[in-house]
């Protein structure tokens, strides 16, 4: 009887472990690609590594990688996956930023080089891909580019492609739809119906959310307008995010001390981004219930 009970209490894990997702790969797997399931992509433009002899060093432009921001990536994918039992979409950029910058445009992504110009086409081609797939399932998609930065004060910044000086504006400004309209979330008033500053920085904003699980980010209630330097979001965020193709999106830069640095602070990060999220956007970012004007799997 006892061990009847004990093969019952094995045999039914409380959550189901997903199927493994095959990768797919860019030309020469520079770019890898996890497909996924939600409306949630995640690109790691900056953690690469790798530097082919035959690839020149880029010769202008910011060289340093922006470190463990590839495993970071991989450790909100398996978060999230835990949390809803189903995966965002990940892109992942293998090579070193002294070889290629996935984060700019073709000009100075891959300064002249065949391969690190196909490896800029693979990777914005695997994220619209992946938003495309996200908006045929559910009707939008959420884009998070992920860096880490290594400012002075040690916390998350977030960019909606508004610049620091423009979040001071007045509120009545903020929500105008002509100032959405500027910046990567304009498509979350639109699915939501609420006012664009809460999204920034109110008090259920994304920075608002990090801050209740420990971990401090601008724009925030607690800090609504970013005190430079911050990053405001760069040329992925603006090519990939457009309201009108259901696409929101947010560069997060992450701090190394107490979230980069160690395997369990990128765990810790992780948990607290995926309920962050889960939270933040439509639907509670749940497979079967999506945003207002979503399709629906399945
Ligand atoms: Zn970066």
């Amino acid at each position: 009887m006892k061990a009847w009970i004990a093969l019952l209490v094995l045999g039914a894990p409380a959550c189901r472990a997903l199927e493994p997702v095959p990768i797919r790969f860019g030309t020469r797997q520079f770019i890898e690609y996890r497909p996924g399931d939600l409306p949630l992509v995640i690109a790691a433009p900056h953690g690469g590594r790798e530097k082919p002899a035959d690839l020149p060093d880029r010769r202008e432009g910011v060289l340093s990688m922006d470190t463990a921001t590839d495993e970071l990536a991989l450790a909100v994918a398996e978060a999230i996956a835990a949390r809803r039992g189903a995966r965002p979409h990940v892109v992942v950029c293998r090579l070193h930023r002294i070889k290629f910058d996935a984060n700019r445009d073709l000009p100075e992504a891959a300064q002249g080089h065949p391969a690190a110009e196909q490896a800029w086409h693979d990777h914005h081609g695997f994220i619209d891909q992946a938003c495309r797939d996200a908006v045929g399932r559910h009707g939008w998609a959420f884009l998070i580019d992920l860096h880490g930065h290594s400012h002075p004060v040690a916390q998350v910044e977030l960019g909606w492609l508004h610049p620091a000086s423009d979040l001071a504006r007045p509120t009545e400004a903020i929500n105008h739809p002509d100032f959405a309209r500027q910046g990567s979330a304009e498509l979350l008033t639109r699915l939501l119906n609420r006012p664009y500053s809460e999204f920034l920085h109110g008090p259920a904003s994304l920075g608002a959310l990090l801050e209740q699980q420990g971990f401090p980010a601008t724009p925030s209630p607690r800090l609504p307008v970013p005190i430079p330097p911050y990053f405001r979001g760069g040329y992925t965020l603006a090519r990939h995010c457009d309201a009108g193709r259901g696409i929101a999106g947010v560069q997060i830069e992450a701090n190394r001390p107490r979230l980069r640095d160690t395997a369990a602070n990128r765990r810790r990060f992780a948990e607290a981004l995926a309920a962050a999220l889960t939270t933040f956007l439509p639907g509670g970012l749940q497979l079967e219930r999506s945003g207002p004007s979503g399709a629906m799997k399945k």
